[in-house]
């Protein structure tokens, strides 16, 4: 007989690691940009699983990819390739600089290839010296040792031991600090081509072109981690193409499977050919159910109605925010692009944050933070007007319980 339980938030305390701290709502299912927890509470979602969920959720395209490839085929392993791997992997590349594709199953495992395959091609083009990889204050690549290692967060990778070596850190939107740090003896610098994690910031275009001259007067690859500004989160398919930058590595993932666990390396057939057989390899990466469900994503996001709406609904979502300030004075900066947007709380709410997320989850919002002083947004690339208001509506009560309560 199956043991009753009752599932609750409890249950996590008693049978979870401790690492996460998740809030007391329990969703039990969503539509589009609308989810309803286990009492049957329905909340407005502009937080999108942390930039994931871009077609919301339960996107009939994507439900229909899933249940159509979930009857014919959920996995080999690399011993084999798949069609849904081959077909998502050409849409890769007819669409981006790239030439070559790597499967993995998240941002951190892409990046990890990524990290990898730059110093594979360093060691074989130039030797054992070029090692050294650069990257960037309040940066983020994920939590494997490598990828937290390379992100510019010590509080992420302190205290774990030794980490791996030959990894500096420079100043983002800062040339002079990256010239002070690079050499013939890097192999790789590492970007967000808008920074996530670290607080919704965005580079400069003279900061991302001097990154690309620097690293091609060195040697150096660019490396680019779309994994949360990529598929359209930024109104392009990749922020890059609205840079004008072009990386020589570029990992994607998050919304890359519109909410199904897939991430990939995407790069040069130069480049890609020093990550030989045997070199590196995943057993999921490429898994067909996986891949079918971010075909139907890729293709219903890379349609330049959707990317037009993300530019439409940004100013939309900058629009409201800026009406919620002008009434309560609580933001110092709307910033961001597209639907990647943060509002930085002014010098009376530094720290409060969490608060401000609190609260409007109260009134039946769910927003993200990005830091202490920042609120963060990144709701489904498609979310309808409708809901847009009515978040707002919701968040201006969270404002003013907050202001007035
Ligand atoms: N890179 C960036 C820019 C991210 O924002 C994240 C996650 O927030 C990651 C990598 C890590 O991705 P994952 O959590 O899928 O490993």
């Amino acid at each position: 007989m199956t043991e009753q339980f009752s599932v609750n938030r409890e249950l996590f305390d008693h049978v979870m690691v401790p690492n996460y701290s998740p809030s007391a709502v329990i969703p039990v299912r969503g539509k589009g940009s609308r989810v309803w927890d286990q009492n049957n509470n329905e909340l407005i979602d502009f937080a999108g699983g942390i930039a994931v969920s871009c077609l919301g959720h339960c996107h009939p395209a994507l439900v229909e990819a899933l249940k159509t490839q979930g009857e014919k085929l959920w996995h080999l392993s690399n011993v084999m390739t798949n069609e849904p791997a081959l077909r998502l992997a050409k849409k890769l590349v007819d669409n981006t600089f790239a030439e070559k594709v790597y499967f993995a199953n998240s941002g951190a495992e892409s990046n990890e290839a990524a990290f990898k395959l730059a110093r594979r091609w360093a060691l074989d083009v130039y030797g054992e010296h070029k090692s050294q990889i650069i990257s960037f204050k309040q940066g983020f690549h994920g939590r494997t040792f490598f990828t937290v290692t390379v992100g510019g967060q010590e509080a992420y990778s302190d205290g774990f031991g030794p980490k791996p070596g030959d990894i500096e850190h420079a100043e983002y939107n800062n040339l002079e600090s990256l010239e002070a740090l690079i050499s013939d003896n890097t192999c790789a610098v590492v970007m967000e081509p808008l920074q996530g994690e670290g607080g919704i910031v965005s580079p400069t275009q003279e900061f991302a072109e001097g990154v690309r001259a620097l690293c091609d007067k060195h040697n150096a690859l660019l490396i680019f981690d779309e994994v949360q500004t990529g598929v359209g989160r930024t109104g392009e398919l990749y922020a890059y193409m609205g840079l004008g930058v072009t990386p020589d590595i570029m990992t994607t993932a998050k919304a890359l499977g519109g909410g199904f666990p897939v991430g990939a390396m995407l790069t040069t057939n130069d480049i890609a050919k020093h990550l030989k057989i045997g070199t590196h390899g995943s057993t999921y990466g490429g898994n067909p159910l996986a891949c079918a469900v971010a075909e139907a994503a890729f293709d219903t996001v890379n349609d330049p109605a959707t990317l037009q709406g993300v530019k439409a609904k940004e100013a939309m979502f900058k629009q409201a925010l800026a009406a919620v300030n002008e009434k309560y004075n609580v933001f110092k900066e709307i910033r961001g692009k597209g639907l990647l947007i943060g509002a930085v709380l002014n010098d009376d709410y530094q720290g409060r944050s969490k608060d401000f997320l609190n609260a409007a989850m109260k009134h039946g919002l769910m927003t993200l933070v990005a830091g202490a002083s920042i609120i963060r947004f990144t709701p489904s690339l498609v979310i309808p007007d409708a809901d847009i208001l009515e978040g707002m509506n919701r968040f201006e009560k969270a404002v003013d319980a907050i202001v007035n309560g």
